[in-house]
């Protein structure tokens, strides 16, 4: 048995970011990922512009930087929202992530791909963990990274076994489409239920058409892709559509004796895009550092590793409560709704005023929904939308 101080399972972002942090506070680590290929997932690849500061892309790694987004109404009503900030970067998340975890080789990490990890051991001497190609490894601690939906935490007791995790849809294909203009996304029952589509232009013609919903998808890809081919938007399908969850909400417990669980795993992302890149980037920086931590005092328990939550949870948990009840409000609106609201948008100076002031952030939705919310006319108007949203709208209050 190979004996390490940490084993990180998944490399995606979150066990990449782990990875990096780790190897720069010169502790000894080892990720392990069952694909033969870093962050090859079912991902658009949008990140807002503070995690792109934050953690900058290579700029070949980089498609485009945007400002700009056009919001298309159930009915095909266009509203273009711009702001003089840039606000996202659309970026090939595959390059991004490698060159992050190949930041964290060179500074010493070590990457075993191709492996799956098959079981994890948690004893009072260390962590044993076994792949299916028969490498083991024994570890102080063990951080799970594993993404959406791994058996590993029932396996673990992370999650009880009669637990249903509550998690969204997402569907995505490659096109090619003819001239667009920026970032597009669609709402709307008929495009998909409760959330939005999105049709983000990448490279040379080529765009990402998807959506994402806590409904069934129920033949919606198929739908808005024949639409959008009839509009004349769409031209080919490069690559058929692909589905792969995300998480809804976060798990209840994120740390164990000898164990952390950051990114989707545990069930870290914003609750109103589904993106969960940045999260998972904070949640595995948090991570390397309670190690750090628990190291120096030789302690492992899930005392000493209880911080991480409380850590995360000072950043991250208002914005994904705020998330929340913003989901459930956009869930709960009617398509003639969604329709009043875009064009008294439409009409008024709010939405001006918003993007192009400071409280405008791809990255902190949660703030944009405050200030959203905080407007009287607004406000007004979505009490007018009835019962549902009425309750929705008075869930949200309190967290504003
Ligand atoms: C359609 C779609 C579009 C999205 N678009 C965006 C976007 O534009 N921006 C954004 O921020 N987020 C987006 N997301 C979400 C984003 O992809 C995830 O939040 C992010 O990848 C989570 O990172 P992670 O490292 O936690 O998990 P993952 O990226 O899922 O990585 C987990 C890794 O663990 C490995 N693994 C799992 N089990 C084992 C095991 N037992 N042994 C070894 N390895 C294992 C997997 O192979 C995988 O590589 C999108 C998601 C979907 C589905």
């Amino acid at each position: 048995m190979n004996k390490i101080d940490v084993v990180v399972i998944g490399i995606g972002p979150a066990g990449a970011m782990t990875l990096l942090r780790l190897a720069e506070l010169g502790i000894g680590a080892i990720g392990i990922d069952s694909k033969s290929e870093i962050a090859e997932k079912l991902c658009t690849g949008i990140i807002g512009w503070e995690c792109s500061q934050k953690y900058p892309p290579d700029s070949e790694d980089v498609h485009y930087v945007s400002n700009s987004a056009t919001v298309v109404s159930p009915v095909g009503f266009k509203l273009k929202i711009k702001s003089s900030i840039p606000q996202a970067v659309v970026l090939d998340r595959v390059s991004y992530i490698k060159s992050i975890a190949a930041k964290a080789q060179l500074l010493g990490s070590k990457i075993l791909l191709d492996n799956n990890v098959v079981s994890v051991s948690v004893k009072d001497t260390g962590v044993e963990i076994i792949t299916d190609k028969g490498e083991s490894f024994i570890s102080k601690i063990v951080v799970i990274a594993t993404g959406f939906h791994s058996p590993l935490l029932k396996d673990l007791s992370i999650i009880k076994k009669d637990v249903r995790q509550e998690y969204m849809v997402a569907s995505q294909a490659i096109v090619r489409v003819n001239d667009i203009e920026g970032i597009q996304v669609y709402l709307g029952k008929q495009n998909v239920p409760g959330s939005f589509a999105w049709l983000v232009p990448t490279h040379e013609q080529n765009a990402l058409i998807g959506m994402f919903t806590r409904s069934r998808l129920q033949g919606h890809m198929n739908k808005l892709i024949t639409e959008l081919s009839k509009d004349g938007i769409v031209d080919t399908v490069i690559k058929s559509h692909s589905q792969w969850g995300i998480p809804a909400a976060p798990i209840g417990r994120t740390f164990s004796d000898r164990l952390l669980v950051v990114g989707d795993a545990a069930g870290l992302v914003k609750p109103t895009t589904g993106g969960g890149i940045y999260y998972s980037f904070i949640s595995g920086e948090i991570a390397a550092e309670v190690i750090c931590d628990a190291i120096e005092s030789d302690s492992f328990s899930y005392k000493t590793l209880r911080s991480y939550q409380t850590k995360w949870k000072t950043v991250l948990n208002n914005e994904i409560q705020i998330g929340l009840n913003a989901r459930k409000l956009l869930e709960s609106f009617s398509d003639d709704q969604i329709e009043v609201l875009i064009s008294h948008l439409s009409k008024s100076d709010f939405l001006n005023d918003l993007t192009n002031s400071s409280v405008m952030s791809f990255d902190w939705h949660g703030r944009v929904i405050s200030h959203f919310l905080r407007n009287p006319s607004l406000w007004k108007l979505m009490n007018s939308f009835g019962p549902i949203a009425q309750t929705v709208l008075s869930l949200v209050r309190q967290k504003i």
